[in-house]
């Protein structure tokens, strides 16, 4: 049974920030290598060894991700896969604006969710409204934040006052549409709620500590924050993103199972909560938490685009056992925009397939596969996030 999704528009639920002068300074011959998970972590990660590039850079070829986008991306530049980089590259420096906007009407990409803690310093996102030709919604992240306030403070009832009216200001501004956690990158994922002494006891061990990150330091102090940014976020009807599972190597990989949620979600089961990643790659423990949890969304970032042939194996066990209206498509592009482009065509092209195959043994109609796959590719995001 062939469902079309074609006319479909996506809303990538999680995404970055791009600058065309940036991309256009990058060196041609390293863009597939900068698409790549393992690519993409040295330009994101601070744990990587430097000596390494050369060995990543020669996997490249042998990567599913960039042999796809090769061909993928000569077909659309009507050249051959040889020919690539110097033609994304010509084509891109001469009209960034053309070539970006193109890509995302190719893809039938209608808005991102962009949030902004990476890269640093922000990326202007009005500039990259006008770039790609699509809504760019903000997503604030809550860790620059902390560190703004950490500087400007000297206790840790001032950094929580200083913090608490950034997260205000953030949410008077309409273009910001939800908060973002990255805790499993600080110190994991297992929040629990501190009391007013434990908070205060873990700002000074953090302080003696010359503000080393650490479970020993800073935890109950970032807990206590993440507690108070879902307070500010239910005054705000703002959902809260959650970095869900592993990342690029700087996680804190021994907490970063979406289970440690457990807790946190339990604590604020009224509000809505979307797993970033679905926990990549402890997808049966985001999709347990989904199926249970009411206000706990999935987005599939990471599995898409970079699972490739595993996309089909991801949409099939979310869409068995989680309500379809609680799953979000993203694609985290973090590095070239290409990446948005061949993670919407690839990723409606798995859902497509999963969605007639359920079809064809009569697990939904054909109405119904229709409807959930509008829903996941742009319907549950912009609903989830009051812009339906
Ligand atoms: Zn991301």
């Amino acid at each position: 049974m062939k469902i079309n999704l074609s006319q479909a528009p996506i809303v990538d639920a999680h995404s970055h920030g791009f600058q065309a002068d940036k991309l256009v300074a990058e060196p041609p011959e390293g863009f597939l290598d900068r698409i790549t998970v393992m690519g993409m972590c040295f330009g994101s990660a601070t744990g990587v060894n430097p000596a390494l590039a050369d060995a990543v850079s020669a996997m490249t070829d042998h990567t599913l991700m960039a042999m796809l986008t090769r061909r993928r991306l000569a077909e659309y530049l009507d050249c051959s896969p040889e020919a690539l980089l110097p033609t994304r590259h010509t084509t891109l420096k001469a009209d960034p604006q053309a070539y970006i906007s193109g890509l995302m009407a190719d893809a039938n990409l209608s808005a991102l969710f962009v949030d902004d803690g990476f890269p640093l310093p922000k990326v202007d996102q009005l500039v990259m409204q006008d770039l790609t030709g699509i809504t760019i919604h903000r997503v604030a992240r809550i860790e620059p934040m902390i560190e703004a306030a950490r500087q400007q403070t000297r206790s840790a009832a001032d950094l929580e006052a200083a913090f608490q009216a950034e997260l205000e200001s953030a949410a008077q501004e309409p273009r910001c549409v939800a908060f973002k956690s990255i805790i499993a990158y600080r110190t994991g994922l297992d929040v629990g709620d501190p009391s007013r002494d434990e908070v205060e006891a873990s700002y000074k061990r953090w302080q003696a500590a010359g503000w080393r990150e650490g479970r020993d330091t800073s935890k109950a102090l970032r807990d206590h924050l993440l507690n108070v940014t879902f307070e500010i976020a239910k005054k705000y009807e703002r959902p809260v993103h959650i970095h869900s599972g592993a990342g690029d190597t700087d996680v804190v990989l021994t907490h970063a199972r979406p289970s440690n949620l457990g807790p946190l979600l339990t604590r604020f089961a009224d509000h809505p909560t979307v797993l970033i990643h679905s926990g990549f790659p402890w997808l049966g423990e985001a999709t347990y938490l989904a199926s249970l949890y009411p206000l706990a969304y999935l987005e599939l970032s990471l599995y898409f685009p970079w699972g490739m042939l595993d996309m089909d194996r991801v949409l099939t066990q979310v869409i068995g056992a989680v309500p379809t209206n609680k799953i979000l498509y993203g694609s985290d592009e973090a590095s070239e925009p290409e990446i948005l482009w061949i993670s919407a065509k690839e990723g409606r092209a798995a859902l497509e397939r999963v969605l007639g195959s359920a079809v064809e043994r009569d697990f939904m109609t054909t109405q119904e596969a229709e409807v959930i796959g509008h829903n996941i590719l742009a319907r549950n995001v912009l609903r989830v996030h009051g812009l339906a």
